[in-house]
This record gives structure tokens, C-alpha cells and sequence, in this order.
């Protein structure tokens, strides 16, 4: 058994309920085996055991009363995974499908991400199994007022700074940040993704899509070829995949198709936008509502045929495991020449493979999806400098950041024999900082 096999067959046996964090866990450490046959004293620090073990977990009830009076319990949790190269950073997620398992994952690849970002920051992912769906603002207040009750003792602007995810966005943000202020009597960065009248960064809603785009954009360019024209299908109607429209459609793509959780919208003449936007973003609907109002657009009822429409650019935006084998084969059939991975592991471990086989360009979340964090960093530096950015430089800075991420990505997998392999890359490029300073602070 090879060093990596132990070591996850130890995670595995440890902690066997939580199937997301091992498929993150595998994706990340086999691809990491070059490099540690070059590095033989990773294994004598138990390096990989302690990357792959999270420094801190806390977990907390979560208390809250509905408006009819009733009380509910919810569950929260914070892990600070790794803070080898910077403060704990990452997002909260507020869905019913949260528990530990998957917040492990998401800090994990967080770790990752982070530090392919070139930025000092560590890797964290915190949330609760609370819905934010169907519930009134002041439910929504309450829920976060009591979150934030318990989550301020473990967090702050040099330890650990949280940010949205899914199901938290600014609405969330806001009531996060001022029950925040009121408990530590404090105005600082503590949170990012903040409103721009206390504190948030221009671009910051933007530029998990936008950065996405410019990714895509720079392996295409590096192919000669570019997005205008290109028929594109998004998934998701929420913040990442509402702004890779918006700048999928500035560069001239053709996004045909969007969906969110209860189904997908078809539109052949091209997703009006503005529509979505005012479904999704100012009614909080539902994005069956696009085809009552746009003429010659559909409807359809369930998510997974969204893979069945033919396009050359495929952007999974939603959740984990949206983009199964028997998804990628339709896209591969269908021609799709260009995957990017907007939400966070969108695509099962057999998809990726079907890509990769096919010589589709598959650029993996943890790269392709790192806009919305490096944004963050740039809000970070900004609440310290107290003073705020023009959004025509954070945009150029996210841009120059993506295309700074491919770089670093392509760089290592052909340093590592394994050209046009980015999950590789990624894994390997992001990894080689975070394992150096862990190597240089000792066993801790
Ligand atoms: P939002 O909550 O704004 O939107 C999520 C969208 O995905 C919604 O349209 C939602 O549908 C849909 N969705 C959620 N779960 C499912 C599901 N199980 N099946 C089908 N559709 C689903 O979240 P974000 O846009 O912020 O996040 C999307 C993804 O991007 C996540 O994986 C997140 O981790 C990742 N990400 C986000 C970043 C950010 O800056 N926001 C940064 C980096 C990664 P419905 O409207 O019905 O709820």
C-alpha cells in the first residue's frame, strides 16, 4: 500500500459516514503522488495525515422562533481546516442537505483553492442545515442573529473570515455582519460579500461568474479559439451562475439553458437575462416562472436533462455531484468542448473522467471557481486600508487572478508529466505552498 492508499483508507475508516469528504479526499491526494515521490519527507511528518484532518470543528445548536411563535433547532458548524498560509477563509452554506460531511469537503478543497489564489489566505467552510427558502426576512434574521451568537467566539478578522455560499448571500451577510458588530462592539472584516454601504467590495457579487468566465475564456484563448457564438448551458439560477451568464453573454456566447432545483429552463433564442435576474434575484421564485414570461422558451420539470441539450461550453454552477458519468457522456456526444466547473465539485469522479478521455478541457472547481474568494481577499485589504477599490481595477485585479490561476495550473500538470490534466494541476499547484509552510512551522 502506497503512503496516499494509507492514508485514505484511514480516513475512510475513521470517519466512513462522510462520502463527499472522501471523494475530495481521493481526488485530491492521488493526484498529488508525483509529487510526493519527490518529497519523501512529507511522509515522516505525517504530512498528509494532517492536511486532510482539520485543525478545529465546532458544531452548535442553532435556536430560532418562527413567526407563528413555534421554536425551532437547527444545527451550525465552523471548520478551520488548515491555517498554514493565512486566517481561515471560506463560505457558509445554509441548506438542508448540510452536515459535517460536507462541510469537510468543502474546506478542503477550500484549502486548495485559497492558496492557488497567490493570496494569504487559509482554508475554512462553516453553515447550517437551516432552509433558508420559503421563510420571511425577519425568520431569516432571527436564524442568523442566533448563528452568529455562537459562531462569534470562534471567528474574527485575523482568525477566521466567513463568507456566502449557498443559500447565504447578501441578505444573510448583513444580519450576520450586525449581530457580529453588536456582540464583539466592533465595525471590522470579519465577513466578506458585505454590502457596499458597510464595507463590501464592487465585483465581490459578480466574481465567482465573471471570474469563472475568465477562466474559460483564457484556455480558450490559448486554443486560438473564443466564446463568441458558442451555445452554453449553465446550471443553477443562484449568484455563480446568474453573473457567468452576464459574462458569458458579453463575450458572445449563447447560453440556451439555466435550471434550478426544481427544474430547468430552455430558451433556443438565448436566456434573457434581465428575466431570470428578476425572478431569482428581486421575487426569490422560482425559474419556472422564465417560461410564462418569455414566448418560445420551456419548461421542464427535474434537473439532470439539462445535460441532454447539445452545447459546446458546459458551466455546472449549482451544487456537488450535479454531473454524473451517464451526464457527461450526453455532453461528450453532444460535443461539449469546454467544462467549467463554477460549483464546488459539481462533477462525480467517473464524469471527470469521461472529460478527460474525450480531450475535453475540464477546469475544475477549485481553480475555476476561486474568483469569488480572491475577490474577498481584495475586500479584506480594503476594510484593513479602510478605504475602497473602483470597479474597473477589482475586475482587472479578479481577471488577472484567473488567468494567473491557469497559468499556475498548466504550469505544474506539464512540470508533473501531465499536460492538459488541470484537476492535476490544480491539486498539485495549490498544494506545493500549503505542504512548504506547514513543512516550515514544525508539527502543529
Ligand atoms: P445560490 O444559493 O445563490 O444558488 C444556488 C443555485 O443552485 C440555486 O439556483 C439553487 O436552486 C440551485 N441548487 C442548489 N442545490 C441544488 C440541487 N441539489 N439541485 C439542483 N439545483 C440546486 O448559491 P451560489 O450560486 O452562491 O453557489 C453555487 C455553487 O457555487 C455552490 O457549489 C457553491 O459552493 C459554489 N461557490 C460559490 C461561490 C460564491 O461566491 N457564491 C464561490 C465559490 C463556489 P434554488 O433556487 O431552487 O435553491
Amino acid at each position: 500500500m502506497t503512503y496516499i492508499q494509507r492514508v485514505l483508507a484511514q480516513l475512510k475508516s475513521r470517519d466512513p459516514d462522510e462520502p463527499e469528504f472522501h471523494q475530495a479526499a481521493t481526488e485530491i491526494l492521488t493526484s498529488l503522488a508525483p509529487v510526493l515521490e519527490r518529497h519523501s519527507e512529507y511522509e515522516k511528518a505525517a504530512l498528509l495525515e494532517r492536511f486532510t484532518e482539520p485543525e478545529r470543528t465546532v458544531i452548535f445548536r442553532v435556536p430560532w422562533v418562527d413567526d407563528r411563535g413555534t421554536v425551532h433547532v437547527n444545527r451550525g458548524y465552523r471548520v478551520q481546516f488548515n491555517s498554514a498560509i493565512g486566517p481561515y477563509k471560506g463560505g457558509l452554506r445554509f441548506h438542508p442537505s448540510v452536515n459535517l460531511s460536507i462541510i469537510k469537503f468543502l474546506g478542503l478543497e477550500q484549502i486548495l483553492k485559497n492558496s492557488l489564489t497567490g493570496l494569504p489566505i487559509g482554508g475554512g467552510e462553516g453553515g447550517s442545515d437551516f432552509d433558508p427558502k420559503g421563510k420571511s426576512d425577519g425568520e431569516v434574521m432571527r436564524f442568523c442573529q442566533s448563528f452568529m451568537t455562537e459562531l462569534f467566539r470562534h471567528i474574527g478578522q485575523d482568525t477566521d473570515v466567513p463568507a456566502g455560499d449557498i443559500g447565504v448571500g447578501g441578505r444573510e451577510i448583513g444580519y450576520l455582519f450586525g449581530q457580529y458588530k453588536r456582540i464583539r462592539g466592533e465595525h471590522s472584516g470579519v465577513l466578506t460579500g458585505r454590502g457596499l454601504a458597510y464595507g463590501g467590495s464592487l465585483v465581490r457579487t459578480e466574481a465567482t461568474g465573471y471570474g469563472l468566465v475568465y477562466m474559460v475564456e483564457e484556455a480558450m484563448r490559448c486554443r486560438g479559439d473564443g466564446f463568441s457564438g458558442k451555445t452554453t448551458v449553465i446550471s443553477g439560477a443562484g449568484n455563480v451562475a446568474i453573473y457567468a451568464c452576464e459574462k458569458a453573454q458579453a463575450l458572445g456566447a449563447k447560453v440556451v439553458a439555466m435550471y434550478d432545483s426544481d427544474g430547468y429552463i430552455y430558451d433556443k433564442d438565448g436566456i434573457k437575462l434581465e428575466v431570470v435576474k428578476e425572478i431569482k434575484e428581486r421575487e426569490r421564485g422560482r425559474i419556472k416562472a422564465y417560461a410564462e414570461r418569455v414566448k418560445g422558451s420551456e419548461y421542464r420539470e427535474g434537473c439532470r436533462g439539462i445535460w441532454n441539450i447539445p452545447c459546446e461550453v458546459a458551466l455546472p454552477c449549482a451544487t456537488q455531484n450535479e454531473i454524473d458519468e451517464a451526464s457527461a457522456k450526453a455532453l461528450v456526444q453532444n460535443g461539449v468542448k469546454y467544462v467549467g466547473e463554477g460549483a464546488n465539485m459539481p462533477t462525480t469522479l467517473n464524469g471527470i473522467a469521461v472529460f478527460q478521455q474525450a480531450g475535453a478541457v475540464f477546469l475544475p472547481a477549485k481553480a475555476a471557481n476561486a474568483g469569488g474568494v480572491a475577490t474577498s481577499a481584495l475586500e479584506m485589504a480594503q476594510s484593513s486600508q479602510r478605504m475602497y477599490l473602483p470597479f474597473e481595477e477589482v475586475d482587472r485585479k479578479l481577471k488577472s487572478i484567473m488567468v494567473g490561476i491557469y497559468r499556475a495550473m498548466d504550469g505544474a500538470a506539464c512540470e508533473y508529466g501531465m499536460r492538459g490534466n488541470y484537476v492535476a494541476g490544480a491539486n498539485i499547484a495549490g498544494f506545493v505552498k500549503v505542504a512548504e509552510a506547514m513543512m516550515a512551522q514544525g508539527i502543529v
